[in-house]
């Protein structure tokens, strides 16, 4: 898998391979209670993954596979042994690899429920983007560039995590049909003078209520709503004064915010007080290993979901209980990020060509 990255342009460099700074950070953040997750990292970087991604594209063309863009698939219909996809185009098919990602999960999950499919319910993760100065993690950016952080919050116990930090990136919106979430980025060669990561407190419900995705929903539909449509943006001083942003105070910062599409507001009328809280002590936590974190200019955007709870019991194919309905990616609820995504849709695809004697 990492070859085939590569051979389509890919860098071939890793980051986090140093293993004596690993251990030293490892040992420096287990002092004050943090866990560092450390591993090889490929560093991409926004415009090589678009170089990537259309040579890859070109690939597929050359060995004749047809592409239907533009299409977006309403409804799966279940034909005998074949399935009908319903959309501007239809498409009948043998086989079904249904990969439609964080934006089509929603979705996916409706038409599984349709199909008699059965889905279960896994944890989600809801937090801010945090931006601050990039000086301030340039020592741990240096060990590992995106370095997995976890603290266990004081107050309720629960799980905070750093995920998907970027080094002199952007903090940027994603739109969903009911909802918009923020996310973050780095490009190759327009670099920032900030740095963002998300924060995210892990959240899993049991009895009565089991369905995260809902709860989810609910807090995005919330915070889009405070937001008037845009993420809210707010100085950490300004959330510790139980005070709104306004433009005026986002000046006063030391830094730029590097979204300027967000609205000054006040991230506590958004989020749960129990998601604040654990934020708010994860950061404190954090700010051990990354003086100044926890500065008066830090921004804070929201709201950041992670949408991967929905999960569909596979066998080892990624084959539903329905025969040749096999779900892949993000939406299938077993994965996270480029690789798992890519690596899933493989194995699919590898088990349709085994049977196919392919
Ligand atoms: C800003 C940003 C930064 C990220 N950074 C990283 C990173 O640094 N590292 C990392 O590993 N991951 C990162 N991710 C996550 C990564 O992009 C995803 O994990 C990965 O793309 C998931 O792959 P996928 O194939 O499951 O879904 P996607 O790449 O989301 O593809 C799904 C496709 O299905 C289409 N679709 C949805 N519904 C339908 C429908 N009904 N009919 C037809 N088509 C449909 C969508 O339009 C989309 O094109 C980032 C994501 C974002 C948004």
């Amino acid at each position: 898998m990492d070859d085939t990255f590569t051979r389509f342009g890919a860098p071939e460099k890793y980051s986090g391979e140093d293993q004596k700074s690993l251990v030293e950070l490892k040992k420096d953040a287990a002092r004050f209670g943090i866990e560092f997750i450390s591993g090889r990292q490929r560093h991409m970087g926004t415009s090589h993954v678009r170089r990537i991604i259309a040579r890859f594209y070109q690939h597929l063309l050359d060995q004749g596979i047809l592409v239907s863009l533009d299409n977006r698939i309403e409804q799966i219909e279940r034909r005998e042994d074949r399935f009908l996809l319903v959309g501007r185009e239809k498409i009948d098919a043998r086989y079904l690899i249904a990969a439609p990602g964080r934006a089509g999960a929603y979705w996916l999950r409706e038409e599984a429920g349709r199909l008699g499919i059965i889905t279960e319910y896994g944890p989600i993760d809801v937090g801010v983007r945090v931006e601050f100065p990039a000086e301030i993690y340039a020592p741990i950016e240096k060990v590992m560039y995106d370095a997995k952080l976890r603290v266990r919050t004081a107050t309720y116990d629960d799980m905070v995590r750093t995920f998907c930090t970027n080094p002199r990136g952007f903090v940027v919106k994603e739109s969903y049909d009911d909802f918009i979430l923020v996310n973050g980025h780095a490009e190759n060669d327009t670099k920032t003078e900030n740095t963002n990561f998300a924060l995210l407190s892990h959240i899993e419900l049991t009895d009565p209520v089991e369905d995260t995705t809902e709860y989810g929903r609910a807090i995005a539909k919330l915070a889009t709503t405070i937001g008037g449509g845009r993420p809210i943006i707010q100085r950490l001083k300004d959330l510790k004064n139980g005070r709104r942003s306004t433009d005026e105070r986002l000046r006063r910062a030391m830094i730029s915010p590097t979204f300027t599409g967000a609205t000054p507001g006040d991230i506590s009328m958004a989020l749960p007080d129990r998601v604040l809280v654990n934020l708010r002590e994860g950061l404190e936590q954090l700010n051990n290993i990354i003086p100044g974190l926890t500065a008066d200019s830090t921004f804070l955007y929201a709201p950041e979901i992670k949408f991967y709870d929905t999960r569909y019991p596979v066998n080892p194919s990624m084959e539903t209980q329905i025969p040749r309905f096999y779900v892949a990616g993000d939406a299938s609820g077993h994965c996270r990020g480029i690789v798992y995504s890519a690596v899933s849709g493989l194995i699919a695809a590898r088990a349709i060509c085994a049977r196919e004697g392919d």
